[in-house]
């Protein structure tokens, strides 16, 4: 008796959830599940998030949040959730009820690829929708590129210019349709519209059309400029050697790999061999860029990947792309639309004053992209995935702790592979992928993306976070704004450390670790160049108990894109001059023997050379070693190409080395090296995993962090992986961050978090 009393007494709660539940179909998930379970009340988007009360029956309350628990929306993400019992309303229905705002912060959606609910109607004859080129729905498009600021309401984004037809008004407004709320929601009368330009003629073609012009410049071969969700890509066929070489030549890229789009998982496996987890990654809903392993003989253009054993591939990921894919029915080039290292384009007005030399076709259409974003790019290692950029679907990237801070930071990470983060109450929120700040067209899109944020996120920062090095332009920028404002705190954090922080971060750690940071350069405490640091670091201060022994860098950072000085440096540190111009090396075929002695005396009277201890740089030079004596192309093609020459060594062998005191001297492998000419790049690799495994060695207690750019390195990662694990060593390696310096502003917000 008591019992049923109790299941059939009625009842009230409040149920309220921080984390990414807005616009992303949360509120009609639950207005459908509390009518199912025939309770009353209403849900609404708070500013931290959603609340929502609901009353009846017990037994129909328990069966809510059974239910509740387990069937979230697919793009949502639950960080907190709070129940109270309240007391009954005595409501009579369920609604969904306007939003209210307070000065809390919510979390804005990162942009989703099309969902297979869409696909489906879009491919459907008989669908009003029937081959829309924008088409999407509550759990899929476009989010974070469309966003003017919050809350995310059709009217604070680039959608508000278009005004929607009753059909799809209807949709909007009706709970139970599964583009409830879906803010770019449109069709054909009211949407978005496409435009096919071509600069040639000046004409302008509208509508469907529009993709068979496309389609045809490119089956001719030439380059077209096509708007994607966070920006345009340029775009031809990957198939044509002749296409692919004029784009490389007139977007100054004469090496550094392309990403090739596909129509679908099948023509991917045409060209490359996919693991399990490539598959699941490249059809993860944010379809990142995933490294993977070229088939030897396939269709594609050698140039997309020249001299690689690997390429960079991605699904289409708009219903634009997937109408294009299906209609050429062949891989496509899509690499950002942008001159060498400048941020992505995403306007046409960008494309036709910049880019009209390298394209005269664009397919553009009127939705406005208001915050660009790249495409993200991963790989996956034997035992997680390592991401080298992270953009598109992944970001704004969102982070929970358990310590909190009462100000508000702002983290204004590195010079190259720029990103932001901001920290607040226990937050961190990462910016994506802005990129290298060496042009001023970077730097402005760094001054919008640190704008944009602080409108977001309603931020003016208490403390600002920098890097050590003095000519980073964040440094100055930063240094700048507190001049100008005293009331603001300046940190400035080392490099290295901040690498090692963000991998904590990522892990939610705040003991000591033992962190490996093998990096480019990086500002070190005593004014030279770090880059192959071994500290031990918890939240709040760290060590330098090793690194490795400074090399020279002749012509300072000139030495960067001519490793053959760094590698001729070495020789000078361990030969006289004459028996320099002794040794039989093809590095030194590289040099007349006048030059040979010019360097020696920048060498030994130190004049513009600067000492570092990077391992990227020591990566460098064992390439030139190897007989690479041109210049670098990209960055980490030193990285890359000794792991295609590396790929077919099973040696196990090591060089010496000699660890001696607080320097790990390498002089032993450079004189080893020098008389030998087989599986160079493995033994390298070898024997850094062999310092990693020896130094943890000496510091059994502590867990391992495995940090900074060199660790993008597959077969570094695998083998210090390997060791570790054999050794049952408690190791971390970023999974969902970059382990390069796209991570900094995250340590440097994590540090700020713990700290103050
Ligand atoms: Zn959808
Ligand atoms: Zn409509
Ligand atoms: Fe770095």
């Amino acid at each position: 008796m008591q019992l049923s009393v109790a299941f059939t007494s009625k009842k009230r709660i409040k149920v309220e959830v921080k984390g990414l539940v807005q616009g992303v179909g949360f509120r009609p998930f639950v207005y459908n599940l509390a009518r199912k379970c025939n309770l009353n009340g209403f849900v609404l988007n708070s500013g931290a998030g959603v609340t929502l009360e609901v009353e009846g029956i017990m037994q129909n309350i328990d069966t809510f949040m059974e239910l509740f628990s387990k069937n979230n929306p697919p793009l949502s993400k639950i960080d907190a959730l709070s129940v109270n019992d309240i007391e009954l309303q005595n409501d009579t229905s369920f609604e969904i009820l306007n939003s209210v705002q307070n000065s809390i912060t919510t979390i804005v959606a990162a942009d989703t690829a099309l969902c297979a609910d869409c696909e489906a109607e879009m491919q459907d004859k008989n669908n009003r929708r029937y081959l829309y080129p924008f088409i999407n729905c509550t759990n899929c498009g476009p989010r974070y590129s469309i966003i003017n600021k919050l809350p995310y309401d059709r009217k604070n984004t680039s959608m508000h210019k278009f005004t929607m037809c009753k059909k799809c008004e209807k949709e909007y407004n009706d709970p139970t349709n599964r583009r409830y709320h879906a803010q770019p929601i449109s069709c054909y009368d009211c949407g978005p519209k496409l435009k096919f330009i071509n600069l040639k003629n000046d004409n302008i073609i509208d509508l469907q059309e529009s993709i068979t012009s496309t389609c045809k410049m490119i089956k001719e071969g030439k380059t077209v400029a096509i708007k994607g969700i966070g920006g345009f890509h340029l775009v031809c066929d990957a198939r044509n050697d002749d296409a692919v070489a004029a784009l490389r030549l007139s977007k100054d890229r004469p090496l550094k790999p392309f990403a090739i789009m596909f129509k679908n998982l099948a023509a991917i496996e045409e060209v490359a061999y996919l693991t399990q987890k490539d598959r699941a990654l490249l059809l993860s809903q944010p379809r990142p860029i995933v490294i993977v392993q070229k088939k030897q003989t396939n269709i594609l253009s050698d140039l997309v990947a020249p001299g690689l054993d690997r390429i960079g591939v991605l699904l289409a990921y708009t219903p634009l792309h997937h109408l294009i894919l299906e209609e050429l029915n062949h891989p496509i080039v899509a690499t950002s639309a942008n001159m060498s290292d400048e941020p992505i384009m995403k306007t046409e007005q960008e494309i036709v004053s910049k880019l009209s030399l390298l394209t005269k076709y664009i397919l553009t259409f009127d939705r406005d992209i208001l915050n660009a974003c790249d495409d993200s790019l991963a790989t996956n290692l034997e035992s997680q995935t390592l991401f080298l950029r992270l953009a598109r679907g992944y970001t704004p990237k969102n982070f929970i702790f358990k310590k909190e801070t009462k100000k508000k930071v702002l983290a204004v990470g590195a010079n190259q592979k720029n990103t932001i983060s901001l920290a607040f109450d226990n937050y961190i929120v990462s910016s994506p992928h802005i990129g290298d700040l060496n042009s001023i067209e970077a730097f402005e899109y760094f001054l919008e993306t640190v704008n944009t944020f602080k409108r977001f996120y309603n931020f003016e920062p208490d403390i600002i976070v920098c890097d050590k090095h003095p000519n980073y332009e964040t440094t100055k920028w930063a240094k700048a704004l507190q001049t100008k404002s005293s009331a603001i705190e300046l940190i400035q954090l080392q490099h290295h450390y901040a690498h090692a922080l963000a991998c904590m971060a990522e892990y939610n750690l705040d003991e000591e670790v033992l962190a490996f940071c093998f990096d480019g350069t990086g500002y070190g405490d005593d004014g030279s160049l770090w880059g192959g640091e071994v500290l031990i670091a918890d939240a709040h201060a760290y060590e330098r108990v090793y690194s490795f022994k400074e090399m020279k860098l002749l012509g300072s950072e000139k030495a960067i894109k001519n490793p053959k000085r760094i590698a001729l440096a070495l020789l000078f540190e361990l030969y006289t001059l004459e028996e320099v111009l002794e040794l039989q090396l093809p590095l030194l075929n590289a040099f007349s023997s006048q030059e040979i002695k010019s360097y020696h005396i920048l060498y030994s009277k130190n004049i513009n050379s600067v000492a570092t201890s990077s391992v990227g740089r020591l990566f460098d030079a064992l390439f030139a070693f190897m007989g690479n004596i041109d210049e670098i192309s990209f960055e980490g093609q030193s990285g890359l190409q000794m792991e295609v020459n590396a790929a077919n060594s099973t040696t196990k062998e090591v060089y010496s080395y000699a660890i001696e005191g607080k320097i790990i001297n390498y002089d032993a492998m450079i004189k080893e090296l020098v008389h030998d000419n087989k599986d160079i790049a493995m033994k390298f690799i070898n024997t850094l995993a062999k310092i990693v495994v020896e130094i943890s060695d000496k510091h059994a207690t502590l867990a391992v962090v495995l940090c900074g750019g060199v660790f993008q390195n597959k077969l570094l990662c695998n083998r210090v992986i390997s060791l570790l694990h054999e050794k049952k060593r408690q190791y971390y390696i970023q999974e969902n961050t970059p382990v390069n310096d796209g991570s900094i502003s995250l340590g440097q917000a994590y540090y700020a978090l713990n700290n103050r």
